[in-house]
């Protein structure tokens, strides 16, 4: 017999009630047999029947399937070793829900959505990301123009030509080794905060206070590669509906809720990451630094002298007494910044620094990095909607 004995852990939900139960999953010869493990249910899906919520490829995380045989019942499976031995016994599955998900993505998606919303918040349930993987790209890119407009208040985009284009240079390096087809851009925002973050639809913004303490484009491009690292990994978009809650992403997403959308900036710039998180964005981070030929050394460099300035904070907390209104200022300005957001430790620091090295050329020229450093030279409005209406 040539059934795969292995057995995976997985959710059931039946779609009726509103707990998930614990299961096992196991490939059969014709079908997924599923068996809770409570003993309520036993079900057996012939491979030709199953749905997956996305297509399964080689890198796939989670997977969400229904089947054709039990209308509602869905199955999540985590991890990536089930898409794997799944794939070859429902091929199907790794077109077929490609062909509908360009169909209709918004009757398809919004139906989908709603319906893992209600599971959530009955049941508590939360793959975000496999929410967050559910996305069309539209809704992405929407989700994160709603962001930046949010932000663009009083702000403006740095453009100056020279800079942007040695800003792109970089960005395209970078972006072509992402192995996922995502085409990253980079927004410079004329703001003193010193971040960078990485926004929903593949883009990223970082700031002039960001690039004024740059000391070299390699940290530069340190940094974007590990917040193109998260946007790989949908952080942003995980990260939004974690604070905004599901139903309020639903809202979004069907065009609704101003009051979230005006928040939705400062949401971004204030989403902290888990310390698995940032491990996986640096992870993620040294691969585009070591395709695309960037030495890691600037990311490291750039985590040593953040630490040592959050040292100085530190120090500058318990001598202020005086002063408080600043104090306050100063506060505030840190919840926003990259200690707070990103906070680097000795040991990523430390991780990135140990990590072997590889033939590498600098990031920019000198000249070209001349230029980016003074691409705030020029600005312009952040969402210029005239321009916007001309890219649709
Ligand atoms: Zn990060």
């Amino acid at each position: 017999m040539h059934s795969d004995a292995a057995s995976h852990y997985a959710r059931l939900s039946d779609g009726k009630s509103a707990a998930a139960r614990d299961c096992r999953v196991r490939l059969d010869l014709s079908g997924l047999e599923i068996v809770s493990d409570d003993g309520a249910v036993r079900m057996r899906w012939p491979y030709e029947s199953l749905r997956a919520n996305e297509p399964l490829r080689p890198q796939s995380i989670d997977v969400l399937l229904s089947s054709t045989d039990a209308p509602g019942v869905t199955v999540f499976v985590p991890g990536t070793q089930f898409p794997n031995a799944l794939a070859p016994r429902a091929p199907q599955l790794t077109r077929h829900a490609e062909r509908w998900r360009h169909a209709k993505p918004w009757v398809i998606g919004a139906a989908v959505l709603a319906g893992l919303a209600v599971l959530i918040h009955t049941a508590g349930w939360t793959p975000l990301r496999t929410i967050a993987n559910l996305l069309p790209q539209s809704w992405r890119e929407r989700l994160g123009d709603a962001a930046i407009e949010s932000m663009a208040e009083n702000r403006q985009r740095c453009v100056n030509p020279v800079g942007a284009a040695a800003l792109d240079q970089l960005t395209q390096r970078l972006s072509s080794v992402s192995g996922t087809g995502q085409d990253f851009k980079v927004l410079i925002v004329d703001w003193d905060l010193f971040n960078a973050f990485a926004v929903p639809g593949n883009k990223i913004i970082m700031t002039k206070g960001l690039i004024e303490k740059a000391d070299s484009p390699d940290e530069v491009a340190g940094v974007l590669a590990h917040e193109m690292g998260h946007g790989i990994a949908l952080h942003p978009e995980t990260g939004i509906i974690r604070a905004i809650g599901m139903s309020a992403a639903v809202e979004l997403m069907m065009g609704g809720s101003g009051g979230t959308l005006a928040n939705l900036g400062l949401i971004l710039a204030q989403l902290g990451y888990t310390r698995a998180a940032e491990r996986e964005a640096d992870d993620q981070a040294l691969v585009l630094l070591r395709k695309s030929g960037i030495s890691q050394q600037g990311l490291a460099n750039f985590f040593r002298r953040v630490l040592s300035e959050e040292g100085k904070y530190a120090n500058d907390d318990q001598n202020t007494n005086g002063g408080k209104s600043q104090e306050k200022d100063d506060r505030l300005a840190r919840t926003l910044d990259m200690f707070s957001t990103h906070p680097p430790t000795e040991e990523r620091a430390e991780r990135i620094r140990m990590s072997a090295s590889y033939p590498s050329t600098p990031a920019l020229s000198a000249e070209d990095w001349r230029a980016f450093k003074a691409i705030c030279a020029t600005t312009a409005p952040l969402t210029p909607p005239a321009e916007d209406e001309a890219k649709r």
